[in-house]
């Protein structure tokens, strides 16, 4: 059985009072849903790791962080390796979000070097595939997301694939669920089915609280990466409502 996975992203939003109102506010909320219904994180941005961590206290809800070097250490001016991550208290992290395949221009080997650093260094990646609008236009979201899979999981054997989440990328909750059981059935291929069916597969694209429990009730969406509609505490924790219902 596949808890549900709710992870909201704050993306280069907040700032150091607005976190931790932010994340004290999620904490109050989800008393009784956190870790026992689901598993719950947020992802807010590096600088306020430490004090949103410290704002969560004893709640269950676990901190990700946006990014990482696969690195340990050394003249990589501007990078934060998965040791510093782990240290600020991080359990999860975002590898490979769109905005940083599109924006930054991380490539898929990049991709593949950060996610083997996190599951290496003890934090656990949320690998993020998805094509672009204009990709799924022309009929290649299938072939887009096999090669990005394919390539991010480069190189792992089935134990250390087993610490991977992936996050999807798509339309509505039929496009994500036609998507998910297509990344499940890969996962088969390149692993096996065991590995394939404990897989949590989140679907990330403009989550809400009213379009949640449609997205999640598609057997093959395991959790919601949020952006937008993480950052107002009521939005988010509705989300996580109807997600957990
Ligand atoms: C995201 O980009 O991580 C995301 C899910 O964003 P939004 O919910 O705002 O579409």
């Amino acid at each position: 059985m596949r808890k549900p996975f709710v992870a909201g992203n704050w993306k280069m939003n907040t700032d150091s009072q607005s976190s931790i109102r932010l994340a004290d506010e999620i904490a109050a909320r989800t008393m009784e849903t956190a870790g026992d219904k689901a598993k719950i994180a947020v992802i807010p941005p590096f600088v306020y790791l430490p004090a949103v961590v410290k704002a969560l206290g004893s709640s269950n809800i676990a901190v990700g962080a946006q990014d990482v070097y696969y690195e340990k250490n050394g003249a990589f001016t501007g990078e934060i390796s998965v040791s510093m991550l782990k240290d600020a208290g991080c359990s999860y992290v975002l590898c490979g979000h769109s905005e940083r395949r599109h924006i930054i221009g991380e490539t898929d080997e990049l991709i593949n070097k950060k996610v083997t650093a996190a599951i290496l260094g003890g934090v656990l990646p949320i690998l993020c595939v998805g094509e672009l609008f204009e990709q799924r236009k022309a009929g290649q979201t299938a072939e887009v997301v096999t090669g990005q899979m394919k390539k991010g999981f480069s190189g792992l054997s089935e134990e250390k694939a087993s610490a991977v989440t992936v996050a999807g990328l798509t339309a509505t909750p039929e496009q994500a669920q036609e998507v998910h059981a297509m990344i499940r059935k890969l996962v088969g291929q390149m692993y096996n089915w065991t590995l394939a069916e404990q897989m949590c597969i989140m679907y990330g694209g403009s989550a809400k609280p009213d379009n949640a429990a449609a997205l999640m009730a598609q057997p093959d969406v395991d959790g919601l990466l949020v952006g937008g509609a993480s950052l107002k505490a009521a939005d988010f924790v509705g989300i996580i409502e109807a997600s957990t219902d």
